[in-house]
């Protein structure tokens, strides 16, 4: 089978996706819709010069600048249709979206008042064959107390589909050790366990989000790669790491690892990861701001990590594996996907 009909079947096949930003999917347009909603006159060329960087310290810059534009339910609303249009449209059945909470409650904004606007589009997309749940995500630097105001809040609307506690931000501003009451809390509600770790920071990072914070799955988790027992540990106990490396190469977070400047796709340990049998589920992280898709991210760790139709077709069924859905939905949603893969001719 040649790659170009692998590829091709990847777009067609049913997918999942688990480590998503509903603040990064915002797409240069609707940039320039929001910021005229809130009388900020910018031309698509000013826009288009926002979302180009080259490493985190640009990226981040770029991501501060669009969602200073995010500030009532309505904005929320839109940027939410607008990427369900996006994931429809690569065939993605269900995803885990994360929301910046610890953010929103930085700009002193209702949190809740967001959720219900999101909500109502996810509770639409549903009935067109779009499954959505929601992870509300704290941001690191911003210390334990912010970050149990956010478990609080996701904990009040486990019931309306919030179905994880995150943390993102500096992962190298405070250490786990100060977030293991908040985790613990989430655990108590009910609340699945995320983090970001092993991005920029190292392998002793990753260990810290599993051994004190209860992680189930490792917000990009790239810096496994440097220590053979850690990959151990995350096989044994089937802790997925979230991949996305496109998100990599933009924000410098590979090179970093690689202590180079710079890095290409070909060096991303997707591939190595992968084949020491570490759980891996393929992401995109921000699409809007790292010009992605997650069929660009298939098609990456086809042509470019040398990854085979088969595995492809294995790493598409992990994102549904280690969805935090219930037995039946889940086992719903595989059996979905991989009916398409026989009709598909991928098995
Ligand atoms: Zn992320």
């Amino acid at each position: 089978m040649i790659l170009l009909d692998v590829l091709q079947q990847v777009r067609a096949l049913p997918k999942a996706e688990l480590h998503l930003h509903l603040e990064g999917a915002i797409a240069p347009e609707t940039a320039r819709e929001l910021a005229a909603r809130h009388g900020v006159r910018v031309t698509s060329e000013e826009v288009r010069a926002r979302y180009q960087y080259s490493d985190f310290q640009g990226f981040l810059e770029a991501f501060k600048w669009v969602t200073s534009f995010l500030n009532a339910p309505e904005d929320y609303r839109l940027i939410a249709e607008r990427l369900c249009v996006e994931l429809r449209a690569q065939n993605v059945v269900y995803a885990e979206i994360t929301q910046s909470t610890g953010v929103s409650l930085w700009r002193k904004q209702d949190p809740l008042a967001n959720f219900a606007a999101v909500q109502d589009v996810a509770a639409r997309e549903r009935r067109r064959g779009l499954h959505i749940q929601w992870i509300f995500d704290a941001t690191r630097q911003f210390g334990a107390g912010p970050a149990m105001e956010v478990a609080r809040i996701a904990a009040q609307v486990k019931a309306a589909g919030v179905v994880a506690f995150g943390m993102g931000g500096d992962e190298l501003s405070l250490p786990a050790a100060e977030f293991r009451e908040v985790y613990d809390y989430a655990a108590e509600q009910g609340l699945r366990r995320l983090a970001h770790a092993g991005e920029v920071g190292g392998p002793e990072q990753i260990r810290d989000a599993i051994e004190i914070l209860g992680a189930e799955r490792i917000g990009h988790g790239i810096a496994a790669m440097h220590d053979p027992a850690l990959q151990g540990l995350l096989a044994e106990r089937k802790i997925p790491l979230e991949v996305c490396p496109t998100s990599n190469l933009c924000t410098g977070a590979l090179a970093k690892q690689l202590g180079r400047a710079e890095a290409e796709m070909q060096a991303h340990p997707l591939a190595a990861l992968y084949r020491r049998k570490i759980p891996v589920v393929l992401s995109t992280d921000d699409p809007a701001m790292f010009h992605t898709t997650i069929t660009e991210e298939y098609q990456a760790a086809a042509t470019q990590m040398g990854l085979s139709a088969c595995e492809l077709c294995d790493l598409a069924e992990m994102s549904f594996a280690y969805a935090f859905l219930p037995v039946g939905e889940k086992s719903e949603l595989l059996g979905k996907f991989r009916a398409a893969k026989v009709s598909l001719g991928l098995v």
